[in-house]
């Protein structure tokens, strides 16, 4: 069987192929350029299968959609207490270039419309010899698993027409929020701006932020849940320019769009997506990118607000084994948050207060957040304070803390038949 994802994808760019709406960016001479026929989309899964379609091998400038990474990586570097001190979180419902500060603060308002993301810019990492553009992209060809590169047609063309972003950049250094001179870091905010990226490989970037920041492939965690986190938050309020509200009720999905016509989203959990498509709305917004989502959105169910699917039975299985029963196993399935744990916890109090070997089997949870993790296991020592003997088999390896959980027997699934043969 073949799967009917690719069919189905391509089946969207179809529908939204005849839109012929919007103008291309003029405002950089270079995007002017561009082919607006051009038509791409990518979808990726939190274990890293990446589904495209259309012209998903050409290039186009990444512009704002480097700035949540930014953000992240800025986040990575200093901690979030210092990124705040710099650029605030509020929805500024204002055009994405605007010359202005948060009246309040006089900080930027958040980290998605230039003034926040040319602030994030000059926060970013950097050495001698190595800038913080450069450290972008070495982050973001990290993220997407090849070396991107610059476009240095674009970035020329777009300095020679700064005249916006200078502005902005004088008014930072003027209320200190930039301590440099705003040269420099106009010129490597728009350096940033000119990476340049497939479908493919902002689809590959957005399902590390999808997996809570881990990369499926190299299993390696990039950013902390707790990174990620903020990051969505703000693609949620600030991503889509001064069409924010519209975008969270009629798509639902957090995401950042870029002038050179792409979109990306990413749905905690369950995928990331990328499209590209130059011709822009009066946003600044993809025309036809907005239309993919949409659809998406609608046929796959994916709006944030009704995606959280209720708890999930828990236990998929409780047996007993062992010469007389004295060994209760609960085999666990799906998810562990807080209402999965809530419903685990309230199953456990049934277990008679008699010593029994219990075994907690995880190896069919595929997610555990950390407060699924604790509540499992002050479930854990209750039980052992009710007298049990209990055995957790964390055979994928799921559990954070692993077999550091003080004084808790945690194994692993090889190690289960050899635990259940002392009671056979
Ligand atoms: N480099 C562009 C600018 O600063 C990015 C804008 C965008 O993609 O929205 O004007």
């Amino acid at each position: 069987m073949k799967t009917p994802v690719p069919d189905y994808l391509q089946h969207v760019l179809a529908a939204c192929d005849q839109n012929h709406k919007g103008a291309l960016a003029d405002y950089i001479p270079e995007l002017a350029q561009a082919d607006p026929n051009k038509l791409a989309l990518a979808l990726s899964t939190v274990d890293g299968t990446i589904y495209s379609t259309g012209d998903d091998e050409v290039e186009f400038t990444i512009q704002s959609m480097s700035k949540p990474f930014a953000y992240a990586l800025a986040i990575r570097h200093h901690g979030l207490d210092v990124v705040l001190k710099k650029v605030g979180v509020e929805p500024s419902g204002e055009a994405f270039n605007q010359i202005a500060l948060d009246k309040n603060t006089n900080l930027p308002k958040n980290p998605m419309i230039n003034s926040g993301a040319i602030t994030t810019h000059a926060l970013l990492p950097h050495q001698d010899g190595i800038s913080r553009a450069e450290k972008l992209r070495q982050f973001l060809s990290e993220l997407a698993g090849r070396e991107l590169s610059f476009d240095d047609a674009v970035y020329a063309s777009e300095v020679k027409t700064a005249f916006r972003n200078m502005s902005i950049g004088y008014m930072l250094r003027t209320v200190g929020a930039l301590d440099e001179e705003p040269e420099q870091i106009v010129h490597g905010y728009i350096q940033q701006c000119a990476i340049k990226v497939t479908v493919k490989d902002l689809a590959k970037m957005t399902s590390v932020l999808a997996n809570g920041g881990v990369q499926a492939e190299t299993g390696k965690r990039i950013l902390s849940r707790a990174v990620v986190r903020q990051v969505l938050s703000v693609m949620m309020t600030c991503g889509m320019y001064d069409a924010a509200g519209d975008w969270l009720s009629t798509v639902g999905i957090p995401a950042k769009s870029g002038v050179a016509g792409g979109i990306m989203g990413v749905l905690p959990g369950q995928v990331g997506i990328a499209v590209f498509s130059p011709k822009l709305d009066e946003h600044g917004n993809s025309v036809r990118g907005v239309e993919i989502f949409e659809r998406l959105s609608k046929d796959m169910g994916l709006h944030l607000m009704e995606g959280t699917p209720s708890a999930q039975t828990i236990v998929q299985r409780r047996y007993t084994c062992g010469v007389d029963n004295q060994v209760v196993v609960y085999e666990l399935r799906g998810v562990l948050q807080f209402t999965e744990s809530e419903m685990l916890l309230r199953i456990l109090q049934n277990e008679a207060v008699e010593p029994t070997q219990i075994v907690l089997d995880l190896t069919n949870i595929s997610l555990i957040h950390d407060v699924g993790e604790r509540m499992l296991f002050e479930g854990v020592d209750r039980l052992i304070a009710d007298g049990h003997d209990v055995v957790v088999i964390d055979s994928e390896q799921i559990l954070q803390q692993g077999r550091s959980h003080a004084g808790h027997d945690v194994v692993r699934h090889e190690e289960l038949e050899q635990y259940l043969q002392h009671f056979a």
